[in-house]
């Protein structure tokens, strides 16, 4: 198991007399958003995850100060002086993490916490090279439409992809929607580049994806969580767009239905298949009691929502018929919903992306993000059941059926504050269930504060000498320990 240590940072002045000099160092006007005894609550959007869960309010006291650069030359300044005065530092892109990686792990040390914001330019979109090369603060949804504007396809999206940020998602090794069919970050990262605690610029930028020319360092920055450095810049494959969308919603009554459902699809519909998405009925419940949504598909125990890109102008409506006349025929489905125009398949995809937005109504709420095989999804959510609903809580699940990533979901319409007191219920019941089934604890949200020290148990992660070579990798990268302490990993 993973130790805990104590943040190694040495005792550290008040941060009153770091703001001058570093509105010297960033001149700009509100660069530097400081802490204020008369203003308090200033910068909670920045010290607090936008859940509410992770990080603290802000009491003006001066835990943190926010700093907004407006360039790599500025970000290089404020590390070296966050260096040069053991400062933590806290990267920050657009917040949306769901395991508190964005927000200082705690008020006890101030901490700087550094919003790439404003780094948000699109240095260029090559059409024959098919890339985008771009700052790391450029917000997700904004790369999509300047690739759309060019017939061109940008292979992520999320449902945080309004506010999310590229350099944010390369720290998280964000999944999403279409991960079916595009794959993850590290099969559309060309290059990047970052800069070291030292101030020092790491070039790993490129244009082109292959090469064999040895181990990828900027691999390490896939999934780093802000401990190694600041992406500052980002180059990104894109793929041609679509000439024809399809999509679809069956009702499956059961996990094995749902499998053979997507081996249909694969045989009916080969590549096209872009996103394949399933809901339980218990989350569909949650959603209809939350928000006024249209539920667009008969009860049923699963839900599943299929999506064809296709490169010929008619094929994805073929396909997609010929998928569920076979799935309905073959009882893989027992109903399903064809969105017969864009506005149709939006309103599925809302109903998709309020499960999030439904838990996240509750005052207690847990949120799993698990790699499991498919066979041990009812089992954990069965179990879980067992363990909350003497006190009343519900467990839903969601998740990526192509890559078997089960969001699971508990809400408990209790007190706020037995937030903690719940979590016992849960812990470490499913993340033991998790390291026996062979999964990953975070499937693409990440460790973050949430849960650093269970590194070791990934399947696939080398244990504890693969954790232990992590940490030689971090102390290489940032020997003072001053990146985004308490997340992930922390040095000996
Ligand atoms: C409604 C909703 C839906 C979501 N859906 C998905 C989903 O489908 N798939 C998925 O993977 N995630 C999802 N997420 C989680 C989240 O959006 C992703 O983890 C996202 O990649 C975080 O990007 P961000 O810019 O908000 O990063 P932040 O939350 O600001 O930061 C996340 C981590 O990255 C680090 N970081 C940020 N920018 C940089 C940088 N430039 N350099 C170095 N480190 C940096 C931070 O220090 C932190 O450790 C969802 C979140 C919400 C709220």
């Amino acid at each position: 198991m993973l130790r805990r240590s104590p943040p190694l940072l040495s005792p550290l002045s008040p941060l009153s007399q770091h703001l001058a000099p570093l509105s010297s160092l960033l001149p700009s006007p509100g660069s530097v958003l400081s802490p204020s005894p008369s203003d308090p609550g200033r910068l909670t959007p920045h010290t607090r995850c936008w859940r509410g869960v992770h990080g603290f309010e802000d009491d003006g006291r001066g835990a943190a100060a926010v700093l907004r650069p407006s360039c790599t030359a500025e970000v290089q300044s404020v590390l070296r002086y966050a260096t040069a005065h053991r400062l933590p530092v806290i990267p920050q892109g657009g917040n949306t993490s769901l395991v508190g990686s964005a927000v200082p792990a705690s008020p006890a040390a101030p901490s700087l916490v550094v919003c790439l914001g404003r780094l948000d330019k699109i240095h260029e979109l090559d059409q024959t090279e098919a890339y985008l090369h771009c700052q790391a603060g450029a917000v997700l949804k904004d790369l999509q439409a300047a690739a759309d504007d060019q017939g061109l396809h940008f292979p992520l999206s999320l449902g945080s992809e309004g506010s999310c940020q590229i350099g944010g998602n390369v720290a998280t090794n964000a999944g999403g929607s279409y991960f079916e069919r595009y794959g993850s970050i590290s099969s559309n990262l060309l290059g990047l580049t970052a800069v070291l605690p030292s101030g020092e610029i790491l070039d790993l930028h490129s244009t082109l994806s292959k090469s064999s020319a040895g181990p990828s360092l900027r691999s390490l920055f896939v999934g780093s969580e802000g401990t190694l450095g600041i992406v500052t810049d980002v180059c990104f494959k894109l793929h041609p767009a679509p000439a024809s969308t399809e999509l679809a919603l069956f009702s499956v009554p059961s996990l094995s239905a749902a499998s053979s459902l997507q081996a249909l699809a694969a045989s009916t519909c080969g590549g096209a298949v872009s996103a394949l998405e399933i809901m339980d009925d218990r989350v569909l419940s949650l959603v209809s009691e939350q928000l006024p949504l249209p539920l667009p598909a008969p009860p049923s125990s699963y839900h599943v929502l299929v999506e064809l890109h296709s490169h010929a102008a008619s094929s994805a409506r073929e396909s997609i018929e010929a998928l569920a006349a076979a799935a309905l025929s073959g009882g893989a489905a027992s109903d399903g919903v064809l969105a017969s125009s864009g506005k149709e398949a939006a309103a599925i995809w809302g109903v998709r992306e309020a499960c999030g937005v439904a838990v996240n109504a509750f005052p207690v709420k847990f949120k799993y993000d698990f790699s499991l095989p498919l066979a041990k999804w009812e089992e954990i959510a069965a179990e879980a059941r067992g363990r909350v609903e003497g006190e009343g809580g519900r467990v839903v699940t969601w998740g990526h059926l192509g890559d078997r990533n089960i969001h699971l979901n508990v809400v408990f319409d209790a007190d706020s504050s037995r937030q903690e007191e719940l979590a016992g219920l849960l812990e470490p019941f499913v993340y033991d269930f998790v390291e026996a089934a062979g999964g990953s604890i975070s499937a693409e949200h990440g460790i973050g504060v949430c849960k650093a020290g269970r590194l070791d148990t990934v399947a696939g992660g080398g244990g504890e000498r693969g954790v232990a070579l992590l940490r030689q990798i971090k102390a290489a990268f940032d020997p003072l320990g001053i990146m985004n302490p308490g997340k992930l990993l922390q040095i000996e």
